[in-house]
Formats: structure tokens, C-alpha cells, sequence
């Protein structure tokens, strides 16, 4: 399957985008620029500028385009396409939210629902309506194992990727710490120690690539102090350590984590982390919405990086994480969706406007709001320095060729002054005209073309049942 996938990408063309409206590069110094013209070569930007087409690449006229770096979604389940909107679960807390979730996927799981096909069709749905709407890049974690039993749902997931066309970091999920020994998972979706680590270097073995062009990579990826043990954080920095490119990711300050960290190790859970070694870069923390200001200087002392989530922020009820304040500091800040559970969806771009709304709920003084050009900032070169990977999220000459388009004459933004806030504030939009993935156009004029929208979505319906 693989092959097939990557035989596909050998014959990617050079590409010449003309006349771009609105250039946002991300780079170095901010760059945004008008009216100028980008190549495309070998999956990497070739050039910025006044360029003429040569002989065998594809030109496209960009006139109408605003154009930005693809933006790297920094923190999702893929799994959980199958798990929105769940009438019971739609107004409850965190809680009752994990133990409803809990429920409801062993109950597929013991129905013979919960395979390795089935993860994949719905992973598929959600890779391709992230590229919808300009997401090139997904870090995924997957932490739930039925029974303890390693069937390959990363696997399957990675082939998902590699078929429609999407980079993905796919984080090796745990849990490692069910309630009869004080953790909060269920028994029997805990796995041990031993057989995590196994996993973890086949995953290595078989599928991460340290090119910094690269399309697959494996991050190591616990679910969270509340439910794997301190051992398994200690191990997981041994193993990235010894492995270029492989990443450290858990939820932290998720808010049921802190009191729980507090009670059982009389510490915080960035304190908990530290002990295992994971004050470092190439660490990536989901959430932090509880996380104390006293420790934010650390964080960015540490060179870790802090992923937003507003959409389940919200959704649970937590607050507004103090983004604010992360950025002042100097931390690497980056954004994503978080699972389909607790967000219903996958756009990350539809979020950054959720975010660039609610955070002026935050302060009384504009000037400390999150503006729209931050927050795309966040999702694009922020998130890409979350996940290690300095290529991605910019554009300028050398960098992976993964952009997305919007139409910026389109109804909705009639009378917009700032195409870039246009982006985000008005309306009907959120669909990318044009995205490229290492130079493969897999969005062209609105339409996902590196996969079929329709078949996607029938397999992704046929994966599960719906909840009764
Ligand atoms: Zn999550």
C-alpha cells in the first residue's frame, strides 16, 4: 500500500504559482508580500519572486490567492472521527466525558467495530478534511488499546496518511496505569511497560524518518500522568534520546491531571514530567489550560513546546489558557484541534477564529488579545517547532513545499481590507482552493484530489455504528 502511495509521488510536476495576491512566508522577518510569483521543485519552495514559467511545470494563476505556509495541527486523536457529537456526552465534563468515551469504544471493540480498518477509514475522513481547509501536517496520538491489545491501528493510520497524501507525526499513545493500581483508565485498556516499549521501536524500526523533509515520523506519546505510570515517561526520554527526530508528547495541566499529580507524587505536573527527563526540546505539552504562571518562564527555559486547544478548552469547560502570557515569555507556542470527542470536528482554521474571539474574553486591555496574524503564526511555524520540524510551517526558499490557498475575491469577503484577518474573521471560507503537500497539489479548486471526497466519507460512515 505504501509503495503504491509514494509511487504516486514520483511523478509530482514542478510547479509555478503566478501573481500571488497575498504571500504570508512566516519567515524569519514576517514577511508578507504582493503580487509575486512561487516555486515549486523536488517538494521544497525553489524560489520567491518575479519568476518566469519554464518548459514541463504546471503554472497556476494565484491572482485571487491568499497564500500561507500549510498549517501543522499539533495535537489530534484521528480515531475519534467516529465519536462526535454523542448526544449524552454533548454537555458533560471532563470526567464523565472519558468514562462515557471509555465505554462507548469498548463496547465497538467487543462488537468486533474498533479494527485497524476501521480507524484508518475514519482517519482518512479526518486527514482529508484537514487538508480542506489547509492543515498539511497532523500529529496524531493514539492512546486506546482495547483489551491491552497492540493491533495496528498506528500502522494503519500511517498508511492512511501516506494514501491521501498528509504529513503525519503519529505519537504512540499509552495508558499504562489502570484504576486498580490508583490510575484513572480502565483496567482494560491499560497495556504494560514492556509492551509499550516493544511497540514503540517497531513503530521507530518500521516508519520514522529524522530527514527533515520527512512525511512520517514517530513521537512517543503517553496519555497523561493521571493514567501512565512515572516509569514509562523516564523510558520514553531514554528512547527519543537515542532515536534523531522522535518526539515527546503528553497531555499536561489538562486540569484533571494537577490534582491528581498533587495527591499522589506531592508535585505539579510539569514537575512530574521533569523528573523523567522531560524538560527539553522536542517535547510537545497538549493543553495547559491549569498550568500555574509561576512556571512559565521554565517552560520556555526548557525549550518545550505548549500546544492551544481552544476548541476543548472551551468545549469542557476548562477556560482560556494564558496564551498570553506563554508568548511574552518566550515559549514555542503551537495550535491544534485535539480529537474529534471534544471538538467535533477538524478545522483547525474555524478554531483560530473561535480563539481569536474568546481570548478577547481574557483581558480588558486590547493590546494583550491574540491577533489573527499570531494565531496563524501559532498553527503554522509554531506548531511546526512544537513537532522538531524547522522546514515545515514557513515559506521561503528550502522549506517543504506545503502552502495553502484561499479565494480571497469570493462573496464573504467582499469589502475586506486585511486579507489575512479576512481569513479568519469572515465567514464562509474555511475551504482551501489550493493545497500542496511537498509539492502534490492535493486540494485543487476547493476538492480534495489526492483522495475522493465521497468514498472517503461512505467508508468513514460505514466504520462504526452509530451510537445507540
Ligand atoms: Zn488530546
Amino acid at each position: 500500500m505504501l509503495e503504491r502511495a509514494w509511487g504516486r509521488l514520483a511523478g509530482v510536476a514542478d510547479l509555478l504559482l503566478r501573481e500571488i495576491a497575498h504571500l504570508v512566508t512566516f519567515d524569519a522577518d514576517d514577511r508578507e508580500l504582493q503580487g509575486v510569483d512561487l516555486r515549486i521543485s523536488g517538494g521544497r519552495i525553489a524560489e520567491i519572486g518575479r519568476l518566469h514559467p519554464k518548459a514541463d511545470e504546471e503554472v497556476l494563476d494565484a491572482s485571487g490567492m491568499l497564500v500561507l505556509p500549510g498549517m501543522v495541527n499539533a495535537h489530534q486523536h484521528l480515531y475519534q472521527v467516529g465519536l462526535r457529537c454523542i448526544a449524552e456526552l454533548e454537555r458533560v465534563t471532563l470526567e464523565p466525558w472519558l468514562s462515557g468515551l471509555g465505554r462507548l469504544c469498548m463496547q465497538w471493540w467487543r462488537e468486533g467495530h474498533f479494527t485497524p480498518e476501521s480507524v484508518a477509514a475514519l482517519a482518512r475522513a479526518g486527514m482529508v478534511e484537514s487538508l480542506l481547509c489547509g492543515v498539511t501536517t497532523i500529529a496524531d496520538q493514539h492512546y486506546f488499546f482495547p483489551g491491552g491489545v497492540t493491533a495496528p491501528y498506528i500502522e494503519a493510520t500511517i498508511e492512511a496518511a501516506t494514501e491521501v497524501g498528509i504529513r503525519l507525526h503519529a505519537g504512540r499513545g499509552t495508558m499504562t496505569m489502570g484504576l486498580s493500581e490508583g490510575g484513572m483508565a480502565p483496567d482494560e485498556t491499560c497495556q504494560t511497560i514492556d509492551e509499550v516499549v516493544r511497540h514503540s521501536l517497531e513503530l521507530i524500526s518500521e516508519y520514522h524518518d529524522p530527514d527533515p523533509l520527512a512525511r512520517t515520523r514517530i513521537h512517543l506519546a503517553p496519555c497523561g500522568p493521571h493514567v501512565d505510570r512515572p516509569e514509562l515517561y523516564a523510558v520514553f526520554a531514554e528512547l527519543a534520546a537515542e532515536h534523531p527526530g522522535v518526539g515527546l508528547h503528553t497531555h499536561l495541566y489538562e486540569q484533571i491531571d494537577t490534582e491528581f499529580c498533587r495527591r499522589r507524587y506531592g508535585m505539579t505536573p510539569w514537575q512530574f514530567i521533569g523528573e523523567a527527563g522531560w524538560h527539553r526540546d522536542a517535547t510537545w505539552l497538549a493543553h495547559m489550560v491549569d498550568a500555574p504562571h509561576a512556571e512559565v518562564a521554565d517552560y520556555a527555559a526548557a525549550g518545550v513546546g505548549l500546544v492551544h486547544l481552544i476548541a476543548p478548552d472551551l468545549r469542557m469547560g476548562f477556560g482560556l489558557a494564558s496564551v498570553r502570557e506563554w508568548l511574552e515569555a518566550g515559549c514555542t507556542v503551537g495550535f491544534g484541534t485535539t480529537g474529534s470527542a471534544s471538538n467535533d470536528g477538524c478545522n483547525q482554521l474555524g478554531d483560530l477564529r473561535v480563539a481569536a474571539l474568546a481570548h478577547r474574553l481574557g483581558s480588558a486591555d486590547p493590546d494583550r488579545w491574540l491577533s489573527v496574524r499570531e494565531l496563524l503564526a501559532m498553527a503554522t511555524r509554531g506548531s511546526a517547532r512544537c513537532i522538531g520540524r524547522s522546514a515545515l510551517g514557513i515559506l521561503e526558499p528550502g522549506a517543504a513545499a506545503d502552502l495553502a490557498a484561499w479565494d480571497i475575491t469570493s462573496v464573504d469577503r467582499v469589502g475586506v481590507h486585511d486579507p489575512v484577518a479576512g481569513l479568519l474573521m469572515t465567514g464562509l471560507s474555511d475551504r482551501a482552493q489550493l493545497v500542496t503537500v511537498a509539492g502534490e497539489v492535493v486540494v485543487r479548486d476547493g476538492h480534495c484530489v489526492s483522495a475522493d471526497e465521497e468514498t472517503v466519507a461512505a467508508d468513514a460512515r460505514a466504520a462504526l455504528p452509530p451510537p445507540a
